[in-house]
């Protein structure tokens, strides 16, 4: 399934909603503490089976690829929330990060 930034921002939002992750009365710091905990979850996936993915007895998808989606839906999905162009924020980002050497990379 292939989708721009916009339709994955949009389908990633309504998906939360109609499945009660996000509602009207949550606020900004809990979105970003539950985004923390999906970081989190990248490392332990990595821990347990470095970069390997796997399915939980039950068919959930596991691993560090469907942790690292679960962080992109997630940032998405809060975008969503708040209105933000994560497309438009991403071009203009990448653009910025083109012109931008990284000191620590320097030695
Ligand atoms: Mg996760």
């Amino acid at each position: 399934m292939k989708m721009t930034i916009s339709e994955l921002q949009e389908s990633a939002l309504s998906t939360a909603i109609s499945t009660g992750r996000f509602d009207a009365f949550e606020q900004f710091e809990s979105h970003l503490a539950h985004l923390h905990c999906e970081v989190a979850e990248v490392g332990q996936a990595y821990r347990a089976r470095r970069l390997d993915g796997w399915k939980a007895q039950d068919g959930k998808p596991e691993g560090v690829a469907v942790e690292l989606a679960d962080v992109v839906i997630l940032a998405a999905s809060i975008a969503g929330f708040y209105g933000l162009d994560l497309s438009a924020a991403i071009s203009e980002k990448m653009e910025y990060n083109k012109g931008r050497i990284c000191e620590e990379m320097r030695g």
